[in-house]
């Protein structure tokens, strides 16, 4: 298919209400594939499905965007077999937006790292070892060849702890690596007939002024987007909304603000109200399988044995397919068994449950009643303790074996 005339305007992306009292507002953008509400809540299709659910599946739980991730898709299956299908939305049927990430991330969280320097990044991948590059440019062209509507700038994001020096200097290579992203960008033509956006990412770590900084130097490259990066990565909650605070008002009013990788209930209701229109988390796909299903108030974890005997739906005011047909009881015992349907009528309710936050927080921002909204979720909903310092042990733990077998990988090539 001839592809189509780069659109030289930006996603277009109205706001219909912004709430009194805080920064939260209900908006639509359009993509080709459709419209989206916001804010909303994106599902996580890591590799090219949110695992254990079909579109249709997806479409009842009122999803209408999902993301994809390029490093995972870029190695299994790889470019041409997406290619060869039409394009991701093609490849696995699923015709409403996609949004797919940089590949950054998990290249550095999950791949043994080869040699890093300005120009690539070069990897081995941690399925079969082989050898790959991955650069701004490369990032663009593979998200290109997916044909995600929504595609990331390419950049590094920090881990948490991380000093005011290495972040400093993260901060300069993100920006000289979306600098190119924006470039290349805006020399590829759309694959598949549809329009691609591209979204910019803020980092700077934990520092008010690198944060600004970053919001300064991206405003210039004229993004469809703005993404808030690396946070949810070990900070204290309270970090993380402070940071938040900071960067949102900064963002352009007229595009959409997306936090990437959040997260618990809380952290999304907390994100709408300084001014977040989207969320991802793969928290109510990875929990729905270790059986913990989220509700209005709180979560229920399966395997406890007060539910042993619960008639009740998981939670009695939703109206997904699982509560609308199946007890607690049962959910628990399909879990306790390890059955394959259990796994997907836990995925239908949570995913079910984070899009349905999103969806009633717009709901009350258009009727004007936000604030009895967040009263009401307050009041009901036990926000979860911090465990940020645990997770950071742990986080530390995971990246001392990580940097272990990256050395592990190169010595044995020696
Ligand atoms: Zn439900």
């Amino acid at each position: 298919m001839e592809p189509i005339i780069k659109d030289s305007g930006k996603i277009k992306f109205s706001i219909y209400k912004k709430d009194r009292n805080t920064l939260a507002r209900a908006g639509q953008f359009i993509t080709d594939h459709g419209p989206v509400e916001t804010p909303i809540f994106m599902p996580v299709g890591t590799h090219g499905v949110v695992k254990t659910l079909t579109p249709a599946e997806l479409k009842a739980a009122s999803a209408q965007i999902i993301l994809g991730n390029t490093y995972h898709l870029y190695l299994r299956p790889g470019l041409e077999v997406i290619q060869g299908a039409g394009g991701l939305h093609r490849f696995n049927s699923w015709d409403k937006p996609i949004l797919t990430d940089s590949g950054g991330f998990q290249v550095f969280s999950l791949s043994h790292l080869g040699k890093v320097t300005e120009e690539a990044i070069i990897f081995n991948s941690h399925i079969d070892g082989s050898k790959h590059k991955l650069s701004p440019e490369i990032s663009m062209e593979i998200q290109n060849t997916l044909g995600s509507d929504i595609m990331m700038a390419f950049d590094e994001c920090t881990s948490y702890p991380c000093d005011y020096e290495t972040a400093r200097k993260s901060l300069d290579l993100t920006h000289k690596w979306e600098t190119r992203s924006k470039i290349h960008f805006d020399r590829l033509q759309p694959q598949y007939g549809h329009r691609q956006f591209l979204f910019g990412i803020v980092q700077g770590s934990i520092y008010a002024d690198l944060r600004q900084e970053s919001v300064d130097f991206l405003k210039q490259l004229d993004f469809d987007g703005y993404a808030i990066g690396g946070l949810a990565v070990g900070e204290p909650k309270a970090m993380k909304n402070e940071i938040i605070d900071i960067v949102s008002p900064l963002l352009p009013e007229n595009r959409p603000h997306y936090l990437m990788g959040v997260g618990k209930p809380e952290d999304i209701i907390g994100g709408i109200e300084r001014g977040i229109d989207m969320f991802d988390c793969v928290l109510p796909t990875r929990n729905a399988r270790n059986g913990t299903l989220y509700t209005w108030k709180g979560r229920i974890i399966l395997k406890n044995n007060q539910y042993r005997m619960d008639y009740s739906p998981v939670d009695e005011n939703c109206d997904c397919y699982t509560c609308r047909n199946f007890s607690r009881a049962y959910l628990r015992h399909l879990f306790k068994i390890g059955d394959m349907t259990g796994l997907r009528l836990n995925t239908i309710h949570n995913i079910h449950f984070f899009i349905e936050l999103t969806t009633k927080a717009r709901q009350a921002l258009m009727e004007d009643r936000f604030d009895t909204f967040l009263k009401n979720f307050y009041n009901n909903y036990p926000v979860e303790e911090d465990h940020w310092q645990e997770n950071t042990i742990r986080r530390e733990e995971r990246r001392t074996k990580h940097m272990e077998n990256n050395q592990n990988v190169s010595s044995s090539k020696k």
